[in-house]
């Protein structure tokens, strides 16, 4: 490529900033190191790995690094580069660096789900006023390629749907449970050993990485920007080796998905972002996916399904989506012109949970006597849910029996007033779990 000056891109030196080197950082520094001609053959420039701001210059590393690229001072660092890598994580002082390498006319990659989902739009604008790109593909489901189908090769398209599997964590964990019959503690506290899962499991556990992921594809998958307070979560902290059981009886596996999708709500296109453990079918290619991996499936007008399957996490997993990035924020650079922004111009809106249409499986302990059944069916009919299938299940020993019901598909707002209301009843001990089926 030449410019108009005469220049042939092969002799252009780009200089790239990184910031952070712990589990991805000191990979993508290793990789940029050891693969420079490589990678600059494929950017069509010299890409320079001008230096590495961290807190502590002297930290031990998970991979050598050459002592004299390391600085605290990440501010003098990201002027006068081309590109900059921010892997730091949390939102400070990550915002505000990336605000300053976007002025300075860098184009920015990020792996900061937790920043993207918080201040994408203030980042995204920061850019558009340069005509500057921000890349961000390892943002969500780590080495999955899955922000560029959705921003690039699926923009012709609709997309009507997606679900994921987008935290390593919890499908770790569930997965343990499904196969070996686990308690939720007992496999956390092995996860936690294993490394992965964190001292303090809050994040994943409780579904806020996940949300977090699920803002950014739902904004993708619907040109919307969907704030993260907009979507609906749940955690997996109560699931019981029970409850996986009878989701096992009934032909299920549970699963923490994120699920993003168009509904109607009266006539008017809207989207539904949620997270929560979900009864999917073991035939449904989600059911599948084992271990700390990851998987998005994507419903679309015009493709079908596709579903995207790989790594969620690890240092060099994420590390290989972050160089993609910064090879196209070379081109990019190179090329000139105005960087790609976010196309958030259906600006669809995100309604509450109340709103969103799906079967459910309900287990209830009742008291073993005549009756009770009609009872049930009679709340659940009031309530305008309708019974799909029942199965009851009783010992001698015991005063109570247990019903689950799956229902017919229904509005959430009226199944979550007829379990208070089943909860409320004489013949019900104990509402014992309530899940959604999703991916049918
Ligand atoms: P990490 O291991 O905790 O490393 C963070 C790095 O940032 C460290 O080198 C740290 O410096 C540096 N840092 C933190 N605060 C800083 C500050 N105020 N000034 C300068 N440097 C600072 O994090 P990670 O696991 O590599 O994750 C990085 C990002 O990638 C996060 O946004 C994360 O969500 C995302 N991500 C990670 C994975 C994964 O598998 N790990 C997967 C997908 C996305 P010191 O070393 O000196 O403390």
């Amino acid at each position: 490529m030449t410019d108009l000056a005469g220049n042939t891109s092969d002799n252009r030196t780009l200089r790239v900033a990184l910031l952070g080197a712990g589990a991805v950082g000191s990979q993508v520094a290793r990789i940029l190191i050891e693969h420079a001609d490589e990678l600059s053959d494929r950017a069509g420039a010299h890409l320079e790995l001008s230096g590495i701001a961290v807190r502590d210059v002297d930290a031990k590393r998970d991979v050598d690094l050459p002592r004299e690229l390391f600085t605290t001072d990440a501010e003098t660092l990201i002027v006068g580069s081309d590109i900059v890598i921010e892997l730091m994580g949390g939102i400070e002082p990550a915002r505000g660096n990336l605000l300053t390498a976007l002025q300075s006319g860098a184009d920015v990659v990020t792996a900061n789900k937790a920043l993207l989902a918080t201040h994408g739009t203030e980042l995204f604008e920061a850019a558009d006023q340069v005509g500057a790109s921000v890349y961000y593909e390892a943002a969500a489901a780590g080495a999955i390629p899955i922000i560029r189908p959705l921003r690039d090769s699926l923009a012709g398209d609709r997309v009507v749907r997606l679900m994921g599997i987008v935290n390593g964590t919890t499908n770790y964990i569930l997965d343990r449970m499904d196969s070996e019959g686990a308690d939720f503690s007992e496999v956390l506290a092995d996860a936690q050993r294993l490394g992965y899962a964190e001292a303090d499991p809050t994040a994943d556990v409780e579904g806020y990485d996940a949300a977090q992921k699920a803002a950014i594809l739902a904004s993708l998958a619907f040109h919307t920007t969907v704030p993260l307070e907009a979507v609906h979560r749940e955690g997996i902290t109560e699931i019981t080796p029970a409850m996986i059981d009878e989701a096992r009886a009934a032909g299920f596996v549970i699963k923490l998905l994120a699920v993003c999708e168009r509904i109607d709500v009266d006539g008017s296109e809207s989207i539904s972002v949620r997270v929560y453990p979900a009864l999917v079918a073991r035939t449904h290619p989600l059911a599948s996916v084992h271990g700390a991996n990851n998987a998005v499936f994507v419903e679309a007008e015009a493709a079908g399904s596709l579903m995207f399957y790989g790594a969620g996490a690890g240092g060099v997993q994420t590390a290989s989506a972050v160089l993609g990035d910064v090879v196209s924020a070379a081109r990019r650079h190179i090329a000139g012109g105005v960087g790609v922004g976010e196309s958030t111009r259906a600006n669809l809106p995100t309604v509450p949970i109340g709103h969103v249409i799906t079967r459910y499986q309900i287990t209830l302990e009742v008291a073993d006597q005549a009756g009770v059944l009609a009872t049930v069916a009679g709340i659940l009919s009031d309530g305008g849910v309708s019974v799909a299938t029942v199965v009851q299940t009783s010992s001698e020993d015991e005063p109570t029996a247990r019903l689950i019901i799956g229902t017919h598909r229904a509005a959430d707002q009226a199944l979550s007033d007829t379990v208070a209301a089943l909860a409320a009843s004489d013949v019900v001990d104990r509402v014992v779990s309530v899940l959604r089926v999703e991916g049918e």
